[in-house]
């Protein structure tokens, strides 16, 4: 219907109210364009399932683009490409800017840890016959949710001579992989009576390991030794290793493509690498920056943001002295004129379980990357609530550049809650907002996003940098 036919409500309304756009019914060519982007991240997904691999694949694809790595003594030029690799667990990019750093860097801050499960420091025990390694899960999980699916073993192991040894065991499909066990209905009479979050406790995340004797009647818990004698075959670790090693379990397999359409990915760990690649892909992307582009790919946000290689220790904030150093300002000047974007990802409403969430207020797949002024619980306690000078700032950089985007918030007042590492950022003294992808089943062995999403998360963190 052309506008001469509205009537004059229907105009007012046009001009007056808003909503967001679905982006498949307003921009087809924009679905296509989705689908192509999200094929490399799929395969950043199946490389990259850890922190620590994450770290590599990024730094191979930063070398790949020409980054150098950044030497503190060193002379740069605008355009110039830098990368600092911190413990092999987090890593910063960054692309020198045409305008002088005391206006300030562009920052966009991503995690690359995912909640998942850690071996124990002494793992392996026998028990009935059966092998298993005692676990402790890292970041917020529904443990119930673990048990009885396939999963897949990544880290490293420390010998006694410093040799690393990395393991990676259960995704490709030739693979053994790993298992939780639960109780069969049959049996469950007494279990079903547990609550949901008690379904199955901390210290029933036991991991199947081997079921086989080592050929020896004299020897006590043979099953053990022979778990024992088989990684010693693969890997030439001893039981001892064990005390040097950060071992993590995920879901085993592939990223997969949800529904007829396709429109979808259900993947491991989508939180918060569906940010963390988009995030490396705008840095490598962006050539010759106004401002110095910052790209920080960060650990242990799901703990807290705790240790050194998350966001709330001074690495990032050294490196942003290092700059100002090498350009001979001041490190106050520099992160005052600062703009970050907390990319991270928000809950997606979901429509079997509406209840947790406030429908006008929440961000639905497929309508764009989600900007988050506040996240935080209990009247935002641990959030950084962006003021309404960055949202300006933030929202008018996305318009200009057509980006779609919705505005979200973390569930219904008083339902949960949970934080970014925003308040670690602002605490610098530089203006941040939680930019990123809505996700749904957050934490979950297997999370869903949408293609749609992912492509205007790039598309924002491109225009932020331009
Ligand atoms: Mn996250
Ligand atoms: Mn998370």
């Amino acid at each position: 219907m052309s506008s001469s036919k509205k009537s004059t409500g229907k105009q007012l309304q046009d001009k007056l109210t808003f909503s967001f756009p679905s982006i498949a019914m307003k921009d087809p060519d924009r679905v296509r364009e989705a689908f192509a982007f999200c094929e490399p991240y799929k395969a950043f997904l199946n490389n990259a399932k850890t922190e620590r691999e994450c770290v590599s694949e990024a730094v191979r694809q930063l070398e790949e683009a020409g980054y150098q790595v950044f030497d503190p003594a060193a002379g740069y030029k605008a355009g110039d490409k830098v990368y600092m690799n911190n413990r092999g667990k987090a890593v910063i990019a960054a692309t020198f800017g045409k305008k002088p750093l005391t206006e300030g860097i562009r920052m966009n801050a991503a995690h690359i840890d995912c909640p998942r499960l850690d071996l124990k420091p002494t793992p392996l025990y026998e028990k009935n016959d059966i092998a298993y390694f005692k676990t402790h899960y890292y970041g917020g999980i529904r443990k119930y949710q673990w048990a009885t699916i396939p999963l897949s073993l990544h880290g490293v192991v420390y010998k006694k001579n410093g040799d690393a040894v990395t393991i990676r065991i259960g995704d490709d499909p030739e693979d053994p992989v790993f298992y939780i066990s639960d109780l069969l209905p049959h049996l469950a009479a007494t279990q079903n009576t547990r609550k949901l979050g008690e379904g199955i406790k901390g210290e029933e995340l036991n991991i199947v390991v081997g079921a086989l004797p080592y050929p020896d009647e004299d020897i006590k818990e043979p099953v053990k030794l022979m778990a024992l004698s088989l990684m010693h075959d693969k890997y030439g670790i001893t039981e001892a290793d064990f005390y040097r090693a950060e071992l993590e379990l995920v879901a085993a397999g592939t990223a997969r493509d949800v529904g007829f359409d396709r429109s979808l990915i259900a993947a491991t760990g989508h939180d918060d690498r569906v940010c963390a690649y988009p995030a490396l892909r705008a840095e490598i992307d962006t050539k010759k920056p106004a401002h110095t582009t910052v790209t920080v790919l960060t650990d242990k946000e799901e703990i807290g943001s705790v240790g050194n290689t998350g966001l709330n220790s001074d690495y990032v904030r050294h490196f942003i002295e290092y700059l100002a150093e090498n350009a001979g300002v001041n490190y106050k000047d520099v992160v005052k004129n600062s703009l970050c974007l907390s990319s991270d990802v928000s809950a997606a409403f979901d429509p079997t379980f509406p209840d947790v969430y406030e429908p006008g207020n929440s961000c639905y797949l497929g309508k764009g990357c989600v900007l988050t002024k506040y996240t935080g619980a209990r009247g935002k306690s641990g959030s950084s609530d962006a003021s309404a000078e960055t949202m300006y700032k933030v929202i008018h950089t996305m318009e200009k550049a057509g980006v779609y985007w919705q505005a979200g918030e973390l569930g219904k007042v008083d339902e949960g809650g949970g934080g970014t590492v925003a308040q670690f950022v602002a605490h610098l003294n530089i203006d941040v907002v939680d930019l990123g992808v809505p996700v749904m089943s957050m934490h979950a062995p297997m999370e869903i996003v949408s293609k749609l999403d992912v492509y205007e998360a790039y598309q924002a963190f491109k225009a932020f940098y331009k």
